[in-house]
């Protein structure tokens, strides 16, 4: 036990590997235009959020800590999928930018993230980075 944790210390004093990981996730949501020149009806769009994080150690052997970011990335989604942004998003613009917030301050809580980007209908692209 002891052995195979001072096992992982050397590696990782000694490698000090820290490296990017990945996971995106798609869903439909709707929205109001913000000066309502589309009139009260929401329209929808789909959107794609892609969330890089930063990690230590081994790439291979960390596949479950990579399922449970996932899995907090797509908790969010749901929270989202089909409602109405403008009230969902609040108190940020329902938009790219509002959504990439969204996603960077509640991941930001338990996951190192290092960058959200969102896609509306694979155009209009919203990139958020933090160091
Ligand atoms: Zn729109």
């Amino acid at each position: 036990m002891l052995r195979g944790r001072l096992h992982d210390l050397l590696v990782r004093l000694v490698l000090g590997m820290k490296y990017g990981s990945q996971a995106s996730v798609a869903f439909g949501a709707g929205h109001h235009h913000p000066n309502g020149w589309c009139g009260d009806h929401p329209h929808g769009h789909r959107y794609t959020v892609t969330v890089t994080w930063q990690r230590e150690g081994y790439p291979e052997t960390d596949h479950d800590e990579w399922v449970l970011v996932r899995q907090r990335i797509l908790d969010l989604a749901l929270e989202l999928k089909n409602r109405e942004l403008d009230k969902m998003l609040l108190p940020t613009v329902p938009n790219v930018f509002g959504m990439a917030s969204f996603f960077m301050e509640r991941l930001s809580i338990n996951v190192p993230v290092t960058r959200v980007e969102v896609r509306e209908d694979d155009d209009p692209v919203a990139t958020i980075d933090r160091d």
